[in-house]
């Protein structure tokens, strides 16, 4: 027997028509590429996105159709997550952090019909205007006093025209909720990048999960900044999030410096911020070099790779901001797991609920996980064992855009090539990703904690852990590090560093000092362009016998 509920679809416009009708007096701030400090309120936005609706329409974009973004955090952005989405097409976020040749390949494998871009992105788009196969027209977001001059782009239009063209009462239609709501390639860090096909019944679920107190916790009374870009998995799906609670949006456009972040912070009165952690550590320097606090923020959401513990200590013990650490991919819409205490954790000391805080956590509802061996078989949950971390859900994705990677799932489940531990309160904890696990003598070593110990190190800005080939025991941890500024360590004193703190055997064997860490489009280390570099580094300069021999 059915029960006898209303079968309303889940559409993503339904969050904006509930943000203009309940909460239409809040802000939406943004610094933009134009240089200016834009406001407006979820009312605007409504009718904005009614008007750009109509717009996307009037230039031949159907249902299912893709359209192009290259933009950052900014107003315009979220009114193209409402309008695109919101008609029924499907919005296609490119990271403009992609080499020109990945976009193109990306756009045509998309198949995308209208690129909408930043100006910052000018040139990019300069680039492979003449190369994208179906765009038909491009899109510069902007007013028309600030439109460039260039003769490279065909079909170059001014976003304020066309939405000032058109009137703003496009009616939202409705439509199966399974539709295909946004499209957002991972950044291919093996083979060619692969499409993650979000739906609206997918987005909508995951943003009631994601709103919840143990998850993103954010409410009516907080102001959210997001500084996750909405080009990497739909801004940890915060755009979304802000117009079910009715939060008030704050953008930093392209300003993504610690003096500027700062600046929006204080001036706004931003309580919840998420990003990965390269952006913060760029916050904390200015913060502390300047001898500054945060007077709103309340709570800052680090995610994307593993948030290092030195990192958690400045802002929990030093500024008063709490962090939460949370996992996900862009092939989990992205929120899976977040380390949010339980009422049990209480009674623990100081130092284990700090322990507790820097794995990567529980699942919100709606996401399952479970660790399995080689052969596929669940392994126990008893916070050491450690094996492939699988996960499913509804915001967890199938397989990917045209069926590239056809059968990414094992039984069901989506394998993430994460290496994780979990414990019997349910806590994960990442200890590698497949690609990046050191295999020494036929055992693992977690590169993740031989980097947070480095990075605990107070002459250490950031450090890298890789895999250095080695003749007896296959692989061995090398420790690429950059130090401050002004800041000297010498390799001794950092090998030095490790003891007591962990397995001797454990211990890289070398160290090399490098200017800086290659970071790829999401603003991760790009480990694969250092194992290119260096893994040969202990044969060629014979630092062999290793350590784990003298342990
Ligand atoms: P990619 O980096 O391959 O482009 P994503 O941006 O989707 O893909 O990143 C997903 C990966 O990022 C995860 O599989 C995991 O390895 C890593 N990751 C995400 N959050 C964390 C975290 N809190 N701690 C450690 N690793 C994380």
């Amino acid at each position: 027997m059915n029960g006898l509920m209303m079968d309303r679809p889940l559409l993503i416009s339904s969050l904006l028509v509930h943000a203009e009708g309940q909460h239409g007096e809040r802000e939406i701030v943004s610094r933009r590429v134009e240089g200016d400090i834009h406001r407006m309120t979820y009312k605007d936005l409504g009718r904005r996105a009614r008007q750009l609706a109509r717009a996307v329409a009037a230039l031949g974009v159907k249902p299912g159709d893709r359209v192009g973004t290259l933009a950052w955090n900014g107003h315009r952005h979220l009114e193209l997550y409402y309008a695109v989405s919101g008609s029924g097409a499907v919005l296609h976020t490119l990271n403009p952090r992609l080499h020109p040749d990945q976009l193109t390949w990306i756009a045509d494998h998309a198949e995308d019909q209208v690129l909408f871009f930043d100006l910052t992105f000018l040139p990019l788009i300069e680039a492979i205007a003449s190369r994208v196969k179906t765009v038909r027209h491009f899109v510069a977001m902007t007013d028309r006093a600030h439109m460039p001059e260039t003769t490279k782009i065909p079909n170059l239009l001014c976003y304020e025209e066309l939405v000032a063209a058109q009137p703003d009462d496009f009616v939202w239609p409705e439509f199966d909720e399974r539709t295909a709501s946004s499209l957002c390639y991972t950044s291919g860090t093996t083979g060619n990048p692969k499409g993650v096909l979000y739906s609206h019944r997918s987005t909508l679920l995951h943003t009631f999960a994601a709103a919840l107190h143990d998850a993103l916790d954010v409410s009516s009374a907080d102001t959210i900044l997001p500084v996750v870009p909405m080009f990497h998995v739909n801004a940890w799906g915060l755009p979304y999030v802000a117009c079910m609670v009715g939060a008030k949006l704050v953008f930093p456009g392209p300003a993504l410096d610690g003096k500027s972040l700062h600046d929006l912070f204080e001036a706004e009165g931003v309580t919840v911020s998420a990003g990965v952690p390269t952006v913060w550590q760029g916050l904390l320097t200015h913060v502390e070099g300047n001898n500054l606090k945060f007077s709103t923020m309340r709570r800052t959401i680090i995610g994307g790779s593993a948030c290092p513990p030195a990192m958690m200590d400045a802002f929990q013990q030093r500024h008063d901001v709490k962090v939460l650490h949370a996992w996900g991919m862009t092939e989990t819409s992205p929120v899976g797991t977040t380390a949010a205490l339980k009422p049990v954790h209480a009674s623990l000391d100081a130092d284990q609920r700090r322990a507790l805080q820097l794995k990567q956590g529980r699942t919100v509802f709606g996401v399952e996980m479970k660790i399995v061996d080689v052969n596929g078989q669940p392994l126990p949950h008893d916070g050491k064992t450690s094996g492939e971390l699988m996960v499913r859900g509804p915001w967890i994705a199938s397989g990917y855009f045209k069926g590239e990677a056809q059968g990414a799932l094992v039984d069901g489940w989506f394998p993430t090539g994460d290496v994780a531990t979990i414990d019997a309160d349910g806590f994960m904890n990442i200890t590698d990703r497949s690609k990046d696990v050191i295999k020494s003598g036929g055992e693992w070593i977690g590169s993740i904690d031989l980097e947070n110990i480095a990075m605990a190190h107070p002459a250490v800005a950031m450090a890298a852990c890789i895999a250095a080939r080695h003749p007896k025991w296959d692989e061995r941890p090398l420790l690429i590090v950059v130090k401050k500024p002004g800041a000297e360590v010498t390799r001794d004193e950092l090998l030095q560093f490790y003891e007591g703190k962990i397995a001797r055997w454990w211990t890289p064997d070398d160290v090399i000092f490098v200017d800086s860490i290659p970071l790829g489009a999401t603003g991760k280390m790009q480990k694969s362009l250092l194992r290119d570099a260096y893994q040969d580094h202990l044969i060629a300069s014979d630092k062999v016998p290793s350590s784990k021999e003298a342990a």
